[in-house]
């Protein structure tokens, strides 16, 4: 596996004291655990997909909404098995995990020793309750060239301002390998009372601060029968954004000013919560210190993906808030969005033979003057790679430097699908080009949307690079071979009503000799 350094040695180390995933210790164990509702109603995940395995998920919380999700304060043996077949005739690992109130009675099961690139289908036990079924591909073997891989990209998924149907319909999606989730998983903000405006379904409770809020944020939003048919159906490849802590966090910085000490432990708690309610691995294991979530999958050697993390290490937005009138890029050479760390593995990373490199993360690469329509003076996001302008320099270079043709971006945050090019250089952005990005909209989040976008003629007078600008709800799903990308736009009627319907709003080709997109 490519793991990087670091998190091959905190791997180590948390497997050499990992007492805690031992098994259960007899001193404040539920021996008998009986439940008067389902303790699975939060649905079963997997993610992180391997050639020889998965992670499999749950946790208990028959009560999802009420204090420690209705469960006692013990441990619980949970059974977990894992079989060829939908009817389990034929199981080929089985064990039992502990669900334990430290950590929110999450249960993460690393699945190894299975053959590559088929399906399993997965169940959780506890007492006389069983979970629903779940099915994960394993990835292709490392080295071989499978035929085709299927990535959806989603995100952005705000209760309060639609429903999940989106995600009924990737449910349904043929033959996905895996899902790339570019975070905005929950949302923070506190329920909205706005009488004159009542959101679709409320957020239950205020702002979120505490472990416990978090927590049961999550078990709101995982309570979606959607969202559970989706993570039911394929693996998640889950990153996090901004709004899984606080809005446009960066680093030690929240967006009020706190103290980066006081900041920490709201961060700590936060990124706690995501790990319970992730299908992650052992290597995202939280500490008061965060979480390493960048990491690589490759599916055999088609497409190498490299999973970023462009909240953790960044360097404080230049503006201190996004959109702000009059917002100029930092002229910092030294400015991060990765972090010099981050950033080096990525370089390293990059020098490989696979067909394409598929960059997963979070928000917009491409230049954007997102100015208004008629405005004089260009505007920039501070909050996206336009903020750390020289950052995105560096990247370009390190792809030019390895003379990639194969570079894919796959994007989330701006609730409005962005295709387009980044180009070599900022100043010419109809210029040569180094790779193809894909913004995808979000699940819900903005409510309906419009079919097209009124800025979008304005916005490409000034960017000649963006080639799709459409504010519909949806997602994107990628279909790779060794000959073309090929990327279906997914747009969702509605998604303030329930039952909306999924159209394609178009198709994009790109191919692995020529940087940048073909339109079909
Ligand atoms: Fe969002
Ligand atoms: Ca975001």
């Amino acid at each position: 596996m490519h793991l990087p350094e670091t998190n091959r040695r905190r791997l180590l180390t948390l497997a050499g004291g990992m007492a805690i995933f031992a098994g259960l210790t007899g001193t404040r164990v539920w021996a008998q655990p009986a439940f008067d509702s389902d303790p699975f109603a939060l649905g079963v995940a997997s993610g992180d997909p391997w050639p020889d395995g998965f992670v499999i998920w749950t946790r208990l919380a028959p009560k999802p909404l009420e204090e420690h999700g209705g469960m006692p304060m013990v441990d619980v043996a949970v059974k977990w098995e894992v079989a060829e077949d939908e009817a389990f005739a034929k199981i080929v690992r089985n064990g039992e995990a502990v669900a334990r109130p430290e950590l929110g009675h999450s249960v993460h099961v690393e699945i190894a020793g299975l053959q590559s690139r088929r399906p399993y289908f997965y169940r959780f036990t506890v007492g006389d309750a069983r979970s629903r079924t779940g099915m994960a591909k394993t990835a292709p073997v490392a080295g071989s060239a499978p035929e085709r891989v299927r990535f959806a990209v989603a995100g952005c998924q705000n209760w309060e301002n639609g429903y999940y149907t989106a995600y009924r319909h990737l449910s349904r999606e043929a033959d996905l390998d895996a899902v790339f989730h570019y975070g905005d998983y929950i949302y923070e903000s506190k329920a909205n009372t706005n009488a004159a405006k009542p959101p679709v379904r409320p957020h239950a409770g205020g702002e979120i601060y505490s472990l416990d809020d978090y927590r049961r944020r999550y078990a709101q939003y995982r309570t979606d029968t959607d969202l559970q048919a989706a993570h039911a159906a394929v693996a998640f490849i889950t990153s996090f954004d901004d709004h899984e802590i606080d809005n446009n966090w960066a680093s030690a910085y929240d967006q009020d000013n706190t103290p980066p000490e006081i900041f920490a432990l709201r961060k700590a708690s936060a990124m706690q919560a995501w790990y319970e309610n992730s299908p992650v691995r052992l290597a995202q294991f939280p500490t008061p210190g965060g979480v390493n979530a960048y990491r690589r999958l490759d599916y055999g050697s088609l497409v190498r993906m490299h999973v970023l993390d462009t909240r953790s290490y960044r360097d404080k937005q230049p503006c201190r808030a996004t959109n702000l009138p009059g917002c100029r890029p930092t002229e910092d050479a030294n400015t991060t969005i990765m972090g010099k760390v981050q950033e080096a593995w990525l370089d390293d990373g990059l020098a490989n033979g696979a067909t394409w490199n598929l960059l997963a993360q979070q928000v917009l690469v491409m230049p954007l003057d997102s100015r208004n329509p008629g405005a004089a003076q260009p505007d920039y996001s501070d909050d996206n790679w336009n903020g750390y302008a020289p950052a995105r320099q560096r990247l370009v270079r390190s792809i030019m430097e390895r003379r990639l043709t194969n570079v894919v971006i796959a994007t989330g945050d701006a609730h409005e699908t962005f295709v387009g090019n980044v180009p070599v250089r900022d100043e010419a952005p109809d210029g040569p080009v180094a790779a193809a990005e894909f913004l995808a909209a979000s699940i819900s989040s903005g409510g309906d949307g419009l079919t097209g976008h009124a800025k979008q003629d304005a916005w490409q007078v000034h960017n000649p690079n963006l080639k799709l600008l459409n504010s519909q709800r949806g997602y994107q799903v990628h279909d790779i071979t060794a000959k073309q990308w090929l990327t279906d736009v997914r747009v969702m009627d509605k998604v303030t009503v329930p039952n909306g319907a999924i159209s394609t709003l178009t198709r994009f080709v790109v191919t692995p000799d020529k940087p940048g997109l073909t339109k079909a």
